[in-house]
């Protein structure tokens, strides 16, 4: 049957047939099993005819030049603009989704910008952006695509950056990471429940995620963990989480605790308190971690990268713009020589804290 799969037919990969003729996706663990014209759960990857098509190629939500500090990634390129856009559709069924309005979109006409890979890069660097982030709904979803981008973004000397739940497969996970320069992971909670009945998915598949990108890449990547008022900000978990980062993934890798807003399924509960990220950040730190960040408040306490070695403060921030830089065009502390762990160009960028959508066209 020809069907009505809306979209474009991309040929998707990493899937297989099983024996009673349905088809199944292998790009996530949620390992959708599809007959002919079902969408997968993600709604952008689906069944048309014998195989696996990605709906969303060459099609996006919009596009934003953003401070690579909302990414968030504070020991990337710091200070510079980076272009980021998303499609639609999603994997995981967050209840409390602060980007619900792309990552739960069903329909089309919201995928507004058509823009090939080759206008994505090429409209990155006329713009003046050092790199290109697939982010507001997760990339892995959309792979193929993503890879096209990137292939064109690296073919012109820009990085690429995924924001991303790590919800995906060790197969699709080489090949999406090997494109990717930079990634900031979200790591949701730190409880097999929480990812089960407020995400509809798995949290071991996400450890394993990261350990690989530790261990196996050399993709420098951050954790995110949105902070959500009995929830997941219990001093146990706090604890369970950051211990862990610690011992598996080392302590040069920078956690982000940022603060919910009641959205989407999850509005009876108030906004995070700016103390329980401060508490949060005390107990990562006491476990050994060494750069541990507040976001989504004003803090600037809680946002500066501070030397392991003689505690001077490196690079300042007032919300997403840099007040103070105390690194040497190598990296390291001016004062004691000590290198920060991450990727710096030897002078920040000065894009500052705006944020400016812009309309690519052909
Ligand atoms: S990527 Fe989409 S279709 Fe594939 S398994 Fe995951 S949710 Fe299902």
């Amino acid at each position: 049957m020809e069907n009505a799969i809306q979209g474009s037919h991309f040929p998707g990969r990493y899937w297989h047939r099983l024996d009673d003729d349905r088809i199944q996706c292998d790009v996530c663990p949620r390992l959708c099993k599809l007959r002919d014209g079902q969408h997968g759960l993600c709604f952008v990857r689906a069944r048309a005819g014998d195989e696996m098509v990605l709906t969303t190629y060459g099609r996006s939500s919009g596009f934003c030049i953003d401070p690579i500090e909302k990414k968030p990634l504070n020991h990337f390129l710091p200070g510079t603009p980076i272009l980021s856009f998303g499609t639609a559709g999603c994997n995981l069924t967050c209840s409390f989704c602060q980007n619900w309005d792309i990552s739960k979109a069903r329909e089309f006409d919201r995928l507004n910008d058509a823009a090939a890979p080759d206008t994505i890069a090429t409209a990155a660097l006329q713009l003046g952006c050092r790199s290109v982030a697939f982010t507001y709904n997760d990339p892995v979803i959309f792979l193929e695509y993503a890879v096209d981008v990137a292939k064109a973004c690296h073919a012109r000397g820009l990085k690429t950056v995924a924001v991303t739940a790590g919800y995906i497969m060790p197969e699709a996970r080489t090949e999406f990471f090997s494109h990717m320069d930079a990634a900031n992971v979200d790591l949701k909670a730190f409880t097999e429940a929480f990812y089960h009945t407020r995400c509809g998915g798995h949290l071991e598949p996400v450890k394993d995620t990261l350990v690989y990108l530790r261990h196996q890449t050399k993709v420098w990547f951050e954790i995110t963990t949105l902070l959500i008022p009995g929830a997941n900000d219990a001093d146990a978990e706090l604890d369970d989480l950051s211990r862990w980062v610690a011992e598996a993934l080392g302590p040069e890798v920078p956690l982000h605790f940022s603060a919910f807003h009641p959205d989407w399924k999850m509005t009876d509960r108030p906004a995070t308190p700016p103390a329980t990220l401060t508490r949060a950040r005390d107990i990562a730190m006491g476990n050994g971690l060494r750069h541990v960040y507040t976001g989504n408040v004003h803090d600037p306490a809680g946002g500066g990268t501070y030397c392991h070695g003689c505690g001077a403060l490196l690079i300042g921030r007032d919300w997403y713009e840099l007040s103070t830089w105390n690194l040497t065009p190598e990296g390291r502390c001016r004062a004691c020589a000590t290198p920060l762990a991450g990727r710096f160009e030897a002078r920040p960028g000065h894009w500052g804290r705006k944020r400016q959508p812009v309309r690519l066209t052909r």
